[in-house]
């Protein structure tokens, strides 16, 4: 079994998703830097105070930040411990600096077409508490605005309204696609269908890892 994944995709393509449902069905530790980020900016610490403006505009956070983050939490990970990463490289110079502390056995790339993209993201709905996600349509709560999960009351990030979903898109063509390259030279690339139902694209996903 792969116990060191990377999980590649445009932003919407399921990374947040399949990786909490592979977190748990495996044990394994999912290491998210979008869901770290947007806590900091909650909570007011000088991270988030930095990384806020660059997240609500939909540029990428500069990668010396980002880098310290996950250098320590991936020296904080116990022996032998399966990890997910989630959003994390996004840059060449971030996937560099991943490869020199730890050894990525699986970079697993989600593609999903631009229209669903922004589908997905215009109406995906977030608890700002436990991180789960919501889909209006695809995967609506049990209670409208209300999550599942805790109880807590879901809200739309701005980062996933319409004016800032096209930068986003544009910032992943620009600096995050050269990653596929990246890993695929490495040989450990796997791309999947990211489309079709939260299931169908779990029991491809768990093939690839197990
Ligand atoms: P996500 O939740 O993964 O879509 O990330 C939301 C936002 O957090 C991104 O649009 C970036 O502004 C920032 N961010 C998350 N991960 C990274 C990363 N690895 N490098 C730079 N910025 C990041």
């Amino acid at each position: 079994m792969k116990r060191t994944i990377v999980l590649l995709g445009p932003p919407g393509s399921g990374k947040g998703t399949q990786g909490e449902k592979l977190s748990q069905e495996l044990g394994f530790v999912r290491l998210s830097t979008g869901d770290m980020l947007r806590e900091a900016a909650r909570n007011g610490t000088p991270l988030g105070i930095k990384a806020k403006g660059y997240m609500d505009s939909g540029a990428l956070v500069p990668n010396e930040l980002i880098i310290n983050l996950m250098k320590e939490k991936v020296a904080s990970l116990g022996e032998g411990v399966g990890v997910i990463f989630d959003g994390f490289p996004r840059t060449v110079e971030q996937a560099d600096a991943l490869g020199e502390q730890i050894k990525v056995d699986l970079a697993l790339n989600l593609d999903v077409d631009d229209d669903e993209l922004i589908n997905r993201l215009t109406k995906r709905r977030s608890c700002p508490k436990c991180n789960s996600v919501f889909h209006l349509e695809y995967n609506p709560p049990a209670k409208p605005g209300i999550c599942d999960k805790c109880g807590a009351e879901l809200y739309h990030r701005d980062d996933d309204k319409e004016e800032t979903v096209a930068n986003r898109l544009k910032v992943y063509r620009k600096n995050t696609m050269p990653l596929i390259e990246y890993y695929e030279k490495r040989g450990i690339l796997q791309t999947i269908k990211g489309e079709g139902s939260i299931d169908e694209i779990f029991a491809n996903v768990k093939k690839t890892v197990l």
